[in-house]
């Protein structure tokens, strides 16, 4: 079974992704933590964001590996636990920069396809155009929208529970950057996949999506 997670960011797809994987005992799949680690790899070996040849060997060069159980995933670029390093401000703004490049494109959404396919159970992928052209016949889709403001609220809580100090203007004015490039780019943009299942999760605590997706994932696989 494959299920697609689709949606802006700060929507709740890994946590919810995460938690399916665990209930039903599917593979997790971060795609985002793919195009993190190339981002992370463009920025230690100090390429500029816009030399898109040297950016699309680097993503093809690198070696990215997802492992670990849903709620305790360990991402590795290169035998390095770059785990907490692909989630600062810097790479997530590199992140959806890089993934405009289409030959980086290209070879994640090969992996990516490789690493649900090898799963003997299936997989949750959580992303951008999981069930727009990764798995465009993936069993469900989802797609998970909030408020700009709700999803700037919730990373910011998220960073305060790091320790991490922050403005919420400022949170929120990434957030608005990040969604508007992911979303108008040429390649594969952010979109709603014509059978997937929106849920606004703006007003819906955790508990209460997750319900709602298994329920959506018991009618579709009985
Ligand atoms: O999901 P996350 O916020 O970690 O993803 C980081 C960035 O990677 C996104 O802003 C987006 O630009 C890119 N991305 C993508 N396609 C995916 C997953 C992530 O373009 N399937």
């Amino acid at each position: 079974m494959i299920i697609a997670i689709d949606g802006p960011s700060g929507a709740g797809k890994s946590t919810l992704g995460k938690m399916l994987a665990k209930e039903l005992n599917l593979l997790y799949l971060d795609t985002g933590a793919m195009y993190r680690s190339v981002a992370l790899a463009v920025l230690l070996e100090e390429v500029s964001a816009r030399d898109h040849e040297e950016i699309a060997e680097i993503a093809v060069d690198s070696e990215i590996k997802l492992d670990g159980k849903p709620d305790k995933l360990r991402v590795r670029l290169n035998g390095e636990n770059v785990t907490d390093d692909i989630r600062t401000n810097e790479v997530s703004q590199i992140a959806s920069i890089v993934s405009t490049i289409p030959a980086v494109r290209k070879e994640l959404v090969r992996r990516q396809r490789e690493l649900g396919k090898a799963s003997k159970t299936g997989a949750v992928l959580d992303g951008r155009d999981i069930g727009t052209v990764v798995f465009p016949k993936a069993d469900v889709k989802f797609y998970l929208t909030a408020t700009a403001e709700a999803r700037a609220k919730r990373r910011h809580e998220e960073d305060k529970a790091k320790g991490i100090k922050t403005k919420l203007e400022k949170t929120l004015g990434e957030i608005i950057r990040r969604d508007e490039r992911d979303a108008n780019r040429k390649h594969s943009p952010l979109q709603k996949a014509d059978d997937a299942i929106e849920i606004d999760t703006s007003e819906m605590n955790l508990e209460q999506v997750f319900e709602r997706m298994l329920a959506e994932i018991e009618k579709k696989t009985p």
